[in-house]
């Protein structure tokens, strides 16, 4: 195994959301960032792709402006339940749609733009000895760092090799995303419920349209395959039917993940600070992930950045300091997420939510706010 003899200041593992924003955001400042990448951009990725206007202000701050590329604006939101009951609402603060294939490859060209080292080869080993951290890679490389993020999304064998408490327990989702062709109002984004499940629906860059559904894995196993279970499960819900038929696709075959898990995680671990989904996940029915994949980064690269320029902050302040800040934020956020998810899995509780959303509509944006944050400023 070789080592190489720099010693970086930062290693980033794994290069999403979460991973590429602090890997542009210490190298603005001069930070030497190295980012370990498993997989090669673009890449598609199941997802929703939704993303809350919340996240603007720190996007431009990194120089990165979505509508640049393709992104279209959605402000206007419906909800069904399973039995075809259906509200709509406008967004309180909106967002936008954009494809991670797309949004992920801007980004990871910003990076190498501003000198990030961005190299594709998987993490299998963390150690932290005297002070530095020592990176060994699958290719057999080995890196060393002062500071290192863990990025690397919801859960990854690093995970296991790490012993994280959440690993041990149940992780029974299943996420399914297609792009298709189909009429579908631009500024809108719908969630449709089926038994066991809902299905996101919004427009992204290119005039596609995102489906992407998230299940649970024991309900999906009863059927033979997706094709089957979209027959007899997904299409119980009209809305869903009728997009589902009217629609072709654009992808070969639609992607899918497995073992997704809203377990409690902890934001460090071993001394590495944990961003995005690797530091806790929210519900995808809240829509919020990814801003918050995004604003993790900002916490975690601020503190950093004091950290490593010698304003007399110890490691130790460092890691109590992004605990601090990551509860703050987004502690909240995931208890309501998981809250209104649980409510929704209920047929009858669903069914009287709805109708009292559809008599006191004002309490719409009040339950969407409990998952989302203000527009994060710089
Ligand atoms: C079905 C579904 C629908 C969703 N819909 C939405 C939505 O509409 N809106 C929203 O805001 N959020 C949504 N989310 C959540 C959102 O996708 C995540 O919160 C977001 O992707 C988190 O970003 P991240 O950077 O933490 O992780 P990721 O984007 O998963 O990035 C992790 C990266 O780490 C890499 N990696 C993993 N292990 C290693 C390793 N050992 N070495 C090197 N690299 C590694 C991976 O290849 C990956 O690129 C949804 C999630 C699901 C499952």
């Amino acid at each position: 195994m070789k080592e190489t003899a720099k010693i970086f200041d930062v290693i980033l593992i794994g290069g999403g959301l979460a991973g590429l924003c602090n890997a542009i955001h210490l190298s603005k400042f001069g930070t030497s960032v190295l980012l370990l990448e498993k997989n090669e951009y673009p890449k598609h990725k199941v997802c929703g792709e939704y993303i809350s206007n919340e996240v603007l202000p720190y996007l431009s701050f990194l120089d990165i402006h979505p509508f640049d590329f393709g992104a279209v604006k959605i402000d206007q939101f419906q909800l069904s339940t399973r039995k075809n009951k259906l509200i709509s609402a406008k967004l309180p603060l909106g967002g936008f749609g954009i494809s991670r294939y797309q949004l992920d490859f801007m980004l990871a060209k910003k990076a190498k733009e501003n000198g990030v080292l961005l190299i594709q080869d998987t993490v299998v080993e963390v150690d932290f000895h005297k002070e530095l951290f020592h990176v060994s890679t699958k290719q057999k490389q080995k890196f060393r760092a002062k500071i290192c993020i863990g990025s690397f999304g919801k859960r990854s064998l690093l995970d296991v090799k790490m012993n994280r408490n959440f690993i041990q327990r149940k992780a029974p989702y299943l996420g399914v995303k297609i792009h298709v062709k189909v009429d579908f109002p631009e500024d809108l984004v719908a969630l449709h419920n089926f038994k066991g499940g809902y299905c996101g629906v919004s427009k992204v860059e290119n005039g596609a349209i995102n489906l992407c559904y998230i299940t649970n894995y024991f309900e999906f196993q009863k059927y033979k395959n997706i094709t089957d279970f979209q027959e007899q499960v997904v299409f119980q819900n009209a809305f869903l039917k009728e997009i589902f038929s009217e629609s072709t696709p654009i992808f070969e075959k639609a992607l899918t993940i497995s073992q997704i898990s809203f377990e409690t995680k902890k934001p460090v671990e071993n001394h590495i600070i944990f961003c995005g989904d690797s530091a806790g996940m929210i519900h995808p029915l809240c829509g919020n992930g990814m801003s918050m994949a995004i604003q993790s980064a900002q916490i975690a690269s601020k503190l950093i950045l004091n950290f490593l320029n010698g304003k007399g902050m110890t490691r130790d302040q460092l890691e109590k300091n992004y605990i601090r800040q990551w509860n703050r934020q987004f502690k909240w956020r995931l208890n309501a997420g998981h809250f209104i998810a649980l409510l929704f899995r209920n047929d009858s509780i669903a069914a009287f939510l709805l109708q009292v959303l559809k008599r006191l509509p004002f309490l719409m944006p009040i339950i969407i706010k409990q998952t989302h944050g203000k527009p994060i400023d710089n």
